[in-house]
């Protein structure tokens, strides 16, 4: 590891790679095999056994992702990290890594609809029940908390609404009932750091921010190495007990040598080895690539969207504009508190003229993409009532935040004149 603290380095030197030992190759190699060869049947059977840590097979660890997986390790300030083919399968992990059937976890209610879906439907099919509730109230989440309860889940931003979570509220909640905070922090790399406010595992979509050019799926769980799964034994079974798919392992014990990984550890050993899903090594060159700039880049996001929501708060057609530097009392105390040198690149917008003013906007861009993605270095806008909220009827999609003139955009890095110039000839202006 480095040791760099500022996150200009670390995104550029942070982590395990520095030149190729072999080539001197500064660039990070793609490492494009399925296997490495062992030195000596010794040296394979100290792998399988854990006995030396080392490369066996691409399902399970790999060069080019260990160098991504370090380094988001060193800019979160975790202990480590897994990196997965995808952010869907990224939350997966960090709840199944926990949970057997009967248990359950508490969730925010503000997700990103596939999370939201993988918890209510596909979760409850494995027998793990999720409990929902209201973010505002930090209490809830204890109220919600049983026995059985094995973490707490929320995002840092999340959208449409883009309220930030009490996360050192409930971090705190969590600790002292042995329940630990699993943050999605993907709105919100660099300029939120869950760990610093008690949070236990930080998951990222890497598709979003962190890829940062729309060119890939994936995702990482980062281990905080911060919570105590032995002191709450009995709450982490999974942990805890003599895993019968490992020659009767207790990962708590066995991750000792290693350091405080035992979260992390049980997760790449178990869960990817049985369920797969691994980044590509091609993928997480990359991310790396992303990674490189992220700082740079979230600076002018930032920036851009602070511009963007000012703009729109000031102009005709806008009914209100959602973005956490419009906000007041408890959510706006929550943005400053969690938020350091930006507050991010969405910006959610209400149009006066319903759905067909909606629609219309997003008919006129010219150089915003209309996608379902964000996080990209372009400008991009969505009209979720008729796209990713359609399923839902008016209740629920006013419930969950999105009214039928709502727009949300993900501001890029372009020009401010130019992202300025294609909202207000939308907006008809
Ligand atoms: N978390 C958040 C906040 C997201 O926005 C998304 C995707 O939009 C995901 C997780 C899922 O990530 P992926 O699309 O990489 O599976």
């Amino acid at each position: 590891m480095s040791g760099y603290t500022n996150p200009e380095t670390i995104a550029l030197h942070g982590g395990s790679h520095r030149a190729d030992p072999n080539t001197g190759s500064v660039a990070v190699p793609i490492h494009q095999t399925t296997s490495f060869q062992f030195q000596d049947t010794g040296h394979a059977a100290r792998l399988f056994g854990l006995a030396e840590l080392g490369n066996i097979y691409t399902r399970i660890m790999n060069p080019t992702c260990d160098a991504l997986e370090t380094r988001i390790a060193a800019l979160e300030g975790g202990a480590a990290a897994l990196a997965l083919g995808s952010g869907q399968a990224a939350t997966t992990f960090s709840v199944m890594n926990l949970c057997e059937a009967g248990d359950n976890i508490v969730s925010s209610t503000d997700l990103y609809g596939g999370t939201w879906n993988l918890f209510a439907n596909t979760l409850k099919q494995f027998g793990i029940e999720v409990r929902f509730v209201d973010p505002a109230d930090p209490e809830a989440f204890a109220r919600a908390t049983d026995a059985r309860t094995r973490a707490y889940y929320a995002e840092t931003l999340p959208n449409p609404k883009l309220q930030v979570f009490p996360i050192a509220e409930v971090a705190a909640i969590g600790r002292k009932l042995g329940v630990p905070l699993i943050m999605d922090n993907t709105a919100a790399p660099i300029i939120c750091k869950p760990f610093q406010h008690g949070a236990a595992v930080v998951m990222h979509s890497t598709t979003k921010w962190i890829g940062g050019h729309g060119t890939s799926i994936g995702g990482i769980v980062v281990d905080g190495g911060n919570f105590d799964w032995e002191k709450w034994g009995e709450r982490f079974p999974t942990l805890n007990k003599p895993d019968p798919s490992y020659h009767g392992a207790i990962w708590t014990q066995a991750a000792k040598p290693l350091g405080p990984i035992a979260y992390i550890l049980r997760m790449r050993t178990c869960l990817l080895r049985d369920i797969g899903a691994p980044m590509s090594p091609f993928n997480a060159f990359l991310f790396l690539q992303g990674l490189e700039t992220l700082p740079l880049r979230m600076e002018r996001h930032c920036q851009n969207a602070l511009r963007v929501a000012a703009h729109l708060a000031a102009h005709p057609a806008v009914a209100r504009v959602i973005h956490p530097s419009l906000q007041e009392g408890e959510a706006r105390r929550r943005a400053e508190a969690y938020l350091k040198g930006g507050m991010g690149s969405l910006v959610g917008f209400e149009l006066k003229g319903g759905k067909e003013a909606g629609q219309r906007f997003i008919d006129r861009l010219k150089m915003f993409y209309h996608v379902a993605n964000i996080g990209d270095a372009r400008s991009l806008a969505i009209h979720p009532a008729t796209t990713t909220h359609s399923q839902l009827d008016e209740q629920e999609q006013a419930a969950s935040g999105v009214t039928p003139g709502y727009v949300r955009l993900s501001i890029g890095i372009e020009h401010i004149d130019d992202i300025l110039a294609d909202l207000d000839q939308a907006l008809g202006q």
